[in-house]
């Protein structure tokens, strides 16, 4: 028993589906493509601003906000 092959394969690139006939002539669409690369890195993503609380909390990451603000140019009043 065969299977039969799909009609339609997702594009490695934009995750679009695109008939197999048609796979020589395709072009990511660039907000697609953006879409699905940030889709593929929503657990970094996610894990971003936990990570950057876990560093500020460090004696390193205390050092440079400390630093940080004290660097930081006055306001300038007008
Ligand atoms: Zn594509």
């Amino acid at each position: 028993m065969f299977l039969s092959e799909p009609q339609h394969m997702p594009c490695n690139d934009c995750g679009a589906s695109v008939a197999r006939t048609e796979r020589e002539q395709h072009m990511c669409d660039v907000d697609r493509r953006l879409d699905f690369e940030l889709f593929q890195l929503r657990g970094e993503v996610d894990a971003f601003d936990e990570e950057f609380g876990v560093y500020l909390e460090s004696p390193v990451g205390r050092f440079a906000a400390w630093y940080a603000t004290r660097s930081r140019r006055p306001l300038q009043e007008s």
